[in-house]
């Protein structure tokens, strides 16, 4: 069978994603629904439409050729009707400016590594490797472990970046295709992490257990969000994962910023943190001074 996933980006020479330069496969879906989310459209599994206000001159081109009304004008604005897109792009090739596109498309794992390959050099020479995020990838369990299984099986170096929601079950089988896991620690408390995230943190701190007992290295990746998740309470608790897992490979703090804003508005979604401004670096050095006078020493700027 020939496993296929909806991809919304591929971003090559990625510096970020864990050792040295890689390719990191963005597959569409996730489970949670943090309020802070900066891609939101990773969320929905399938296609979405997406349209950029800022580009569009109200010129109508995309009505006349949308058989599914999609499009409609009423005093001067622009209204889209997202939910009736059958993402025939017909819309997109009529518009000449820019400002529609479809997020996604559905790629199969050969696909996926002809791409991964193309980047064998720059791994070789940095010590990269391919990084599979999303969304939440091991919602999508047997598509990514089929991928996994074949970058290990040409040498590819592996990371996930994953929230960690997944079964156990399922978790547990993937970790022998890794090679460093990016596990992010999100809120603090159960009530907490179900309230801002939308589910349970009972499994994912499970995982995170039996990742680290495996000895997978983990790197541990904290969204820090002002007025949901700065508190003394949190960055205490980050400290002592610190202390429970001292092998842990490095502790990443995140600011939020304000980058999923405009991808919210433009699949049609509304913002949901519009109050809150991008962190500024002197913020979040003060929160790793912090976690760094909790004994916390691994933590950086992420
Ligand atoms: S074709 Fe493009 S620029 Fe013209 S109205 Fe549609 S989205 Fe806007
Ligand atoms: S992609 Fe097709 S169905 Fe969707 S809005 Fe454009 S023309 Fe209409």
């Amino acid at each position: 069978m020939r496993k296929k996933a909806i991809v919304f980006d591929i971003q090559r020479a990625s510096l970020h994603d864990g050792p040295g330069i890689r390719t990191t496969i963005f597959l569409k879906g996730c489970p949670l629904d943090c309020l802070w989310c900066h891609n939101p459209e990773s969320l929905g599994k399938k296609r979405q439409l997406s349209f950029n206000i800022e580009k569009c001159t109200n010129c109508g081109d995309c009505a006349k050729v949308c058989e599914n009304e999609v499009h409609s004008f009423i005093n001067g604005k622009h209204l889209i009707n997202y939910n009736a897109c059958d993402f025939s792009g017909k819309c997109i090739d009529a518009c000449n400016f820019n400002a529609l596109k479809i997020i996604g498309s559905e790629m199969s794992v050969d696909e996926l590594m002809l791409e991964i390959m193309s980047d064998l050099d720059y791994y070789a020479t940095s010590g990269g490797g391919m990084t599979l995020s999303g969304g939440e990838p091991l919602s999508q369990f047997s598509f990514s472990m089929e991928l996994l299984k074949q970058c290990k099986e040409m040498g590819i170096h592996t990371c996930v970046e994953t929230s960690g929601f997944v079964s156990i079950k399922h978790f547990k089988e993937i970790l022998g295709y890794l090679d460093m896991l990016l596990f992010d620690y999100k809120v603090t408390g159960a009530s907490a992490h179900k309230k801002f995230t939308g589910v349970s943190n009972e499994t994912i701190l499970k995982n995170l257990d039996a990742a680290y007992l495996y000895g997978v290295p983990i790197i541990l990746r904290c969204p820090v969000i002002p007025g949901i998740n700065d508190s003394e309470i949190h960055f205490n608790a980050i400290a002592a994962l610190d202390k429970k897992y001292p092998n842990l490979h490095s502790i990443e703090i995140l600011p939020y910023h304000t980058m999923g804003n405009s991808k919210r508005i433009s699949i049609g979604v509304e913002e949901t943190l519009e109050h809150l401004k991008t962190v500024p670096p002197e913020i979040t050095a003060n929160w790793i001074e912090l976690l760094r006078s909790m004994g916390c020493n691994k933590a950086k700027m992420g």
